[in-house]
């Protein structure tokens, strides 16, 4: 068996690599970049070692600082985990080179599959079916245009090379296909320095069905049954399931013996995954079902089919890896009960899904499912690598109760201030066509407008806020500060006043109110947790307060935060209440008004400028 293993991966992964490691008694070794100095994967490493700056290209793609560490820490082994160095066979190569067990596929196979038009060629040989198609021997756009047309609109360009949905191109008509060819290969020439492409029939409301394998040294093969990965925005998994809804067994055993096909044609090692498009128009069937192509790793999704069988597919890599045989025969794995998996992103579904970085004040995951984490609270969301921060996975006897379990798990995540798509996927979860099972992958493009959650607080939420207002005391001069003797039922009319954006908030009564869901306290905001979303609220008071005790004139900065927008110069009039300063604290704009008319005397800061609380801003002179 491996003594000591080197993760060349960061986050979620190189966490999980690591809890298995240490159950099976393997001495761990992390790698990081600067920017992951603080994350927990160092941490939670028996030893770590740091392999350059936060460009994942003078790091985590660095195979000479990998291969440094690796010889550094003198270690047995060496796993990719899944993305960066995963599918490089140079990298494996040079792993083995330097005397370490690479934790993956023989360098061949990884090679053989890393080229889409290679792979579906090298499977066409060994009697895998494969999407019709056009395979690019002639690469000139004449010759490209005319076999797209023999093929039959609509066609898909796929670049040779490809990944990540990068230098694909859906095309409806023979007059937009020179320039959707000519973009196609543009993107795929900067993302791969490859510009050959391939051309598919495109199929339409596909499934994306995938079948886990594994193979040893020995020549033995098992597949670890099917996931569905149809849930999909832009050619990128969101939500995965095991097994595929309405896949019978007979499908199910033809998929996977063709799956099995596919690894025993480059005598495959290791964890892979045979992905399969499927025309799913009248259910699935093995007929209307054809090789895509295979990921010669351990897959993002794994633990959906952990799930199922009860197996850890880690330990599995790293036996085989050991040169031990794999640990069961294909008929002592057995399919048991439905898992799902979401992904949760750190990005803002409300301006398209914009990534979200920054410092996460606060991480809670719900309990009740498997939680693979990347980060933790406290921690920070790093703009340099994926914004996928945790996937969340559920299981349960039947589909319905692992998703209902799963869309409930989603809504009681509370992250913040980074944003997530916590609540989106909830809402994709409780989808009633989901639910059915009617999906595909255009299932969200479909139906964006119904999944993007609202950014409007709903009357529960505005009265939780409210209530924890209440609770938190009333002290404008303390704002927000537990306050030792209010009791709730005490006084009654009370009135507060809270801010979410670009409204005002008016709650009477709020005696009343049992803040039903969570709300927390951040400083100067209060921001409650509904349905995987995070709503922020301030106190108009406060900045009112903030102010008005400026009676000198004096606008300060009620809390730290950074100026966004400086509304007026020096000398200029203004009339009461008119927008003086827009300042930016824990994601939250708050406007800054002239409590009185006059004159602007004096500015004292710029737009962009970080201050601290209690800094003068901007100095006015009264003028009645
Ligand atoms: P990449 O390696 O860039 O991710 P894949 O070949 O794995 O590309 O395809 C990614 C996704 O694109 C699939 O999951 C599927 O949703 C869609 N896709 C791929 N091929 C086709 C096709 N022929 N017709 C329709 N959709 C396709």
């Amino acid at each position: 068996m491996i003594h000591s293993l080197l993760i060349a991966n960061r986050g979620e992964i190189a966490r999980r690599i690591i809890r298995t490691a240490r159950r099976m008694g393997v001495r761990t070794v992390a790698v990081y970049s600067t920017a992951d100095a603080a994350s927990p994967h160092v941490r939670e490493a028996d030893a770590a070692i740091e392999i350059g700056p936060p460009p994942a290209r003078a790091s985590y793609l660095s195979i000479d600082n990998i291969l440094l560490a690796a010889q550094k820490a003198g270690v047995d082994a060496v796993h990719p985990g899944y993305g960066f160095l995963s599918e490089n066979a140079d990298f494996a190569e040079a792993v083995i080179a330097a005397g370490h067990i690479w934790v993956g596929p023989l360098p061949d196979a990884i090679r053989a599959m890393g080229q889409k038009d290679t792979a579906k060629r090298l499977m066409q040989a060994a009697g895998v079916p494969t999407t019709p198609g056009y395979l690019g021997e002639d690469q000139t756009e004449a010759g490209l245009a005319r076999q797209a047309a023999a093929i039959g609109w609509p066609v898909l360009i796929k670049a040779v090379a490809g990944g990540g949905g990068k230098g694909m191109r859906r095309v409806v008509a023979q007059e937009e296909f020179n320039a959707a060819l000519a973009s196609a290969k543009r993107e795929a020439a900067a993302a791969f320095g490859d510009d050959r492409v391939f051309l598919e029939k495109y199929i339409e409301r596909p499934r994306h069905i995938e079948v886990q394998v594994f193979g040893d040294r020995q020549g033995n093969f098992v597949h670890l049954f099917e996931r569905d990965c149809s849930i999909q925005r832009r050619y990128q998994k969101v939500i995965e399931e095991a097994p595929a809804t309405g896949m019978d067994a007979a499908t199910r055993r033809r998929i996977c013996e063709a799956a099995l096909e596919a690894a025993r044609a480059v005598h495959y090692e290791g964890a892979g995954t045979v992905e399969f498009i499927a025309d799913a128009r009248q259910g699935l069937d093995a007929d209307h079902i054809w090789f895509m192509e295979m990921n010669t790793r351990l897959q993002v999704e794994h633990p959906v089919t952990e799930a199922i069988t009860g197996l850890d597919l880690v330990e599995w890599q790293l036996r085989v890896a050991s040169s031990e045989p794999l640990p069961l025969r294909q008929e002592e794995i057995k399919l048991s009960g439905w898992a799902m998996e979401a992904r949760l992103y750190a990005e803002n579904p409300a301006t398209g899904f914009l990534p979200s970085t920054g410092a996460l004040r606060h991480f809670r995951m719900p309990p009740e499912v498997r939680v693979d984490a990347g980060v933790e609270e406290g921690g920070e969301v790093s703009s340099f690598y994926d914004p996928m921060i945790a996937k969340l996975v559920a299981s349960g006897p039947t589909r319905t109760a692992a998703a209902a379990c799963l869309a409930d798990a989603c809504s009681q995540v509370e992250v913040w201030p980074v944003k997530t798509n916590a609540a989106f996927l909830a809402r994709i979860l409780t989808d009633p066509d989901f639910v059915a099972g009617n999906i595909d992958t255009s299932f969200i493009d479909n139906r964006r407008d119904r999944l993007i959650p609202s950014a409007e607080p709903s009357e529960q939420v505005v009265e939780a806020a409210a209530g924890a207002r209440l609770a938190r005391g009333w002290n404008p001069q303390e704002p927000w500060r537990a306050l030792g003797g209010f009791r709730l039922n005490a006084p009654t009319h009370l009135h507060v006043s809270l801010q979410n954006g670009e409204r005002c908030y008016q709650v009477e009564q709020t005696s009343r109110l049992a803040a039903s869901l969570p709300a927390r306290d951040f400083g100067t905001a209060i921001v409650v947790f509904s349905g995987g979303n995070a709503y922020p609220f301030t106190d108009p008071t406060l900045l009112a307060e903030a102010v008005s005790t400026a009676s000198t004139g004096r606008i300060s900065s009620p809390m730290p935060g950074r100026i966004i927008a400086l509304r007026v110069k020096t000398g200029d009039q203004v009339a009461k209440g008119q927008p003086l300063v827009i300042l930016e604290a824990m994601k939250i704009e708050h406007t800054l008004q002239a409590p009185f008319p006059g004159a602007v005397t004096a500015v004292s800061t710029r737009e962009g400028e970080q201050v601290s609380e209690g800094v003068v801003l901007v100095q006015l002179d009264r003028k009645e």
